[in-house]
């Protein structure tokens, strides 16, 4: 699903480079991601969605070689193959819950928002735990609330990939683990592949492997 080779990249302000070697992550794979904050996990989530692009080496996801893809062309890519959590959530302010689930239906051509896929939304919102604020302005949600409705939109189009940049950092243990149960059932259930970044220990015991960012941080030359 995912296949990276001797990937740098940096950002074009700051120092931070990051150097991948090889990472190579199958389908149906349940993968976590740790590492200290500012290792570049969230970089590494950007580069597998074609968010951003490397200076040199591939990035091969669910068989399409980013790299290669035009800007457009790499979005809709992503719509139609990646959920992704971000860890900052990515909420539109203006919209609700539920037209923030739907999001991915509304900005793109290629989904169709039809009937079914609203129910879909309202179920999902009820499995996060949410199901009574579907009408409810983001504004007024907390942090942990926004956090499932980043989760449920993630999850709406059925992704064959999903991309979770610390899905469960700001929820009470009771919802960390109902968010990554329904994570993990999803993935289980629809054969998708799953990348989670997470600080959490408690967690990992729910992946088939976890790889430590440390290894690619100490590798990646730092420039001051
Ligand atoms: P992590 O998710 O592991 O905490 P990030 O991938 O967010 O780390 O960031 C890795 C490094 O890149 C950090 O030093 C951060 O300050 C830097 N960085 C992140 N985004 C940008 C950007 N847009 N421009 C320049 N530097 C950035
Ligand atoms: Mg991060």
């Amino acid at each position: 699903m995912i296949s990276i080779s001797d990937l740098r990249f940096r950002y074009s302000e700051g120092g931070f480079a990051l150097h991948v070697p090889e990472l190579a992550v199958e389908s149906g794979e349940r993968v976590a991601i740790i590492g200290p904050s500012g290792s570049g996990k969230t970089t590494l989530l950007n580069l597998i969605a074609g968010i951003c692009s490397p200076q040199s080496g591939r990035v091969v996801t669910n068989q399409v070689n980013l790299s290669g893809l035009a800007d457009g062309a790499r979005r809709d890519f992503r719509i139609r193959n990646i959920g992704l959590v971000f860890q900052e959530f990515e909420l539109l302010e203006y919209l609700n819950v539920l037209d923030n689930i739907l999001l991915p239906y509304r900005i793109n051509a290629s989904l169709d928002l039809t009937k079914k896929v609203r129910q879909r939304a309202v179920e999902l919102a009820g499995m996060m735990g949410i199901g009574d604020k579907v009408s409810r302005n983001v504004r007024q949600l907390s942090q942990g609330e926004k956090q499932r409705v980043a989760v449920c939109r993630a999850l709406l189009a059925e992704p064959p990939l999903l991309l979770a940049d610390e899905p469960t950092g700001n929820l009470d243990p009771t919802n960390k683990d109902r968010v990554l149960d329904i994570l993990v059932e999803y993935a289980e259930s629809k054969g998708s592949t799953l990348v989670t970044v997470t600080h959490d220990h408690d967690l990992l015991s729910r992946f088939q492997r976890v790889i430590d960012f440390k290894q690619f941080y100490d590798l990646s030359s730092q420039v001051p």
